[in-house]
């Protein structure tokens, strides 16, 4: 046993009560949830179904399908029982935009959960000379988006599925706008009005998200809103996003910025990343975000240093080659160093090391343990063999 001081490095998050949408739990501790948004049009059911499976496929957990009309909540009805059928039962959200309260209750029958905008529950009349609104004139419309929320969740309640209250920055409702400003602080008291109402309903299957397509701004929201969870004694999981993230480079480290900074501080329990690309872009990306973090291990661990005058073979090259080989087993650190120059700890105690020894020769490591020296053009194989040997070997 060593007498050396330990630091607990594990990202402690924010405890949440566990949400059902199907046969997946987000919050509660359970694994952070990965999760996207079909493209096609909702009333194309052999494509969305298609899209939905596609994206399963690739480990998206949860998929979103928009439904703006009635025409589409019946659709996804159809999608639903197909997917069933034809592949399995994958959970659905249905994103309810406008104030289609008919469209959510239809839809509400068929998947596990409904996403609702509450900036898009105006009930204000828009009047361009208004620049307040009373507290009187706040709570009546504050009344009657009780009146009008409330058949979905006693629908979605008495069925045990979920909602999320999903708000976006760059909808807010007026009144929210004239009272709060256009702030974090908007968004959160925007969403705090909709879970008191599903709390007085006495449903409380929510996931709440504060998305905008500013990093700073979205990470600001989310953090206001677990704090004044936490203080209201809230225990909701929350969904993360950057909104209208972009494409490419970019838009993956835009997404990341937002995504890993909150994850880093506990807040989270299911992610999106929002691509301007094929949706199916958007998985791997969730995963690395998590892998990085400690948070999810669902690939291997490479850890790589970025090469120098030092190093002794083609680093790029052989990181290519050792990835080509390893990357379909799962729960393994592999380390691929150009030298030995600090010594084994420079490899992030990595279950296996791959290091540069004398030119034309490389070392394997078990951990920290030096196994064994070979020529460098049979090193990925002896590798392999190394994890053979250990039984950590599956072939791919
Ligand atoms: Fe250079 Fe060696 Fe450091 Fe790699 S491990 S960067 S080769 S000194």
């Amino acid at each position: 046993t060593s007498s050396q001081p330990t630091f607990d490095t594990t990202i402690q998050r924010r405890k949440t009560r566990p949400v059902k949408v199907g046969n997946v739990t987000i919050g509660g501790g359970y694994p952070v949830v990965v999760q996207s948004m079909i493209n096609e049009d909702t009333l194309d059911i052999d494509g969305s179904v298609a899209a939905i499976r596609r994206l399963h496929e690739v480990g998206c957990e949860i998929v979103r399908v928009t439904v703006p009309s009635l025409a589409h909540a019946v659709a996804l009805a159809e999608i639903k029982q197909k997917i069933i059928k034809t592949y399995q039962d994958v959970p659905i959200v249905a994103d309810v935009h406008h104030n289609g309260m008919k469209i959510a209750l239809e839809v509400a029958k068929h998947i596990e959960k409904v996403r609702i905008n509450p900036g898009l529950y105006v009930f204000e009349k828009p009047n361009t000379n208004r620049t307040e609104y009373t507290q009187a004139e706040f709570e009546e419309i504050g009344d009657k988006i009780r009146e009008t929320l409330e058949p979905l969740v006693v629908s979605l309640r008495d069925q045990g599925k979920a909602m999320r209250i999903g708000v976006n920055h760059g909808s807010l409702a007026e009144r929210m706008l004239f009272t709060y400003g256009d702030t974090p602080e908007g968004m959160v008291e925007s969403a705090l009005e909709f879970i008191r109402i599903c709390e007085s309903l006495d449903f409380r299957n929510l996931v709440v998200s504060m998305k905008a397509s500013r990093v700073p701004v979205m990470v600001a929201a989310y953090r206001l809103l677990a704090k004044r969870m936490d203080e209201l004694g809230m225990d909701y999981p929350l969904h993360l996003g950057v909104t209208e993230a972009g494409d490419g480079e970019y838009g993956r480290i835009k997404s990341t910025a937002g995504i890993a900074t909150l994850l880093a501080d506990g807040i989270g329990d299911t992610i999106r990343v929002s691509l301007t690309e094929a949706p199916e872009n958007e998985i791997p990306v969730c995963y690395s975000i998590l892998q990085a973090l400690g948070l999810r291990k669902t690939m291997v661990e490479y850890v790589a240093c970025p090469s120098c005058g030092r190093t002794l073979f083609n680093l790029e090259e052989v990181l290519h080659k050792v990835r080509e080989a390893t990357k379909h087993l799962t729960g393994l650190d592999i380390a691929v160093m150009g030298c030995i120059v600090n010594g084994p700890g420079e490899m992030a105690d990595a279950d296996y090391g791959y290091v540069g020894k004398t030119p034309g020769y490389i070392s394997l490591y078990r951990g920290r343990e030096e196994i064994k020296k070979v020529p460098e053009t049979e090193g990925v194989e002896e590798l392999i063999n190394l994890i053979k040997t250990d039984g950590r070997w599956v072939d791919p």
